[in-house]
């Protein structure tokens, strides 16, 4: 399989803007909890737009390029078997899903790496602008050890297409400032990640900012016993120490790894 389209990666673009449109609406409509929007939106977007940047100058390739070199020079475990497509398609979602599950656990067991992450987690509210809330060093390196993986499993080009689509919208909807109906909450979060699951990992609580990893299966934190399912008492959501104003704006945000 030689890379995708250009159309492809258009239509994924107007899909993901799409699920923000539709997931900002719903959580205006009847938010969680009060998320303030002004320049805290404003900072969460532009971090969005210099990542997007600085992976398309600095990183070669990306996820997609990787695949397509990988399966025209045979590297990788995938390209070694005669796996029929669907199954290696399915293979490589399951596999990229619990390559960033671990990756995310390193982010907060590693000091270094916790530097960089903990931007993410320095925003005092959640909402699904707080999905577009990285600094642009996370997002390279991220993307980096993304690609080493797609290499080195040989994972197939629609596979790995479909899993940044599908990761994409699951960081969206995980973020969002909604709960599911009760109904629901249950026999979703059974296979995925809901947005109730995910707001305990903004905990201002380390013991609870040190579970429910996983983006877009549920599975992997009850696997590796990091889930937890409630919140206990009243979520404080963002880190203890930067409970104000500061993390709303994007020169600090941007210098917050660098700090004391
Ligand atoms: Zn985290
Ligand atoms: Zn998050």
């Amino acid at each position: 399989m030689d890379g995708l389209s250009p159309q492809a990666e258009w239509l994924a673009l107007g899909a993901m803007a799409a699920v923000f449109g539709l997931f900002a609406a719903v959580e205006l409509a009847r938010p969680a909890r009060a998320a303030p929007k002004g320049q805290r939106w404003v900072t969460n977007l532009a971090l969005f737009a210099i990542d997007t940047l600085a992976v398309r100058l600095l990183v070669p390739l990306l996820m997609v390029g990787a695949a397509a070199l990988a399966a025209k020079e045979g590297w990788g475990l995938f390209n070694q078997l005669a796996l029929p497509d669907w199954l290696a398609i399915l293979l490589a979602i399951i596999a990229l899903d619990l390559a960033l599950y671990l990756q995310h656990w390193a982010t907060h067991r590693v000091p270094l790496l916790w530097r960089l992450h903990k931007v993410h987690h320095s925003d005092p509210a959640f909402d699904v602008t707080t999905a577009a809330r990285f600094h642009p060093f996370e997002i390279v390196l991220s993307m980096g050890y993304k690609m080493a993986v797609v290499v080195a499993l040989g994972l197939p080009v629609l596979g790995v297409f479909l899993f940044e689509l599908v990761f994409n919208i699951a960081t969206l909807f995980t973020h969002a400032n909604f709960a599911l109906p009760r109904a629901l909450e249950r026999p979703v979060r059974a296979l995925l990640v809901t947005p109730t699951m995910h707001r305990i990992h903004h905990s201002a609580k380390e013991r609870e900012a040190n579970s429910n990893y996983g983006t877009l299966l549920s599975g992997w934190d009850r696997l590796f016993r990091t889930y937890t399912g409630e919140a206990e008492g009243k979520l404080t959501i963002g880190l203890g120490e930067y409970q104000d104003q500061r993390p709303h704006k994007l020169g600090w945000s941007l210098l917050l790894p660098f700090r004391k």
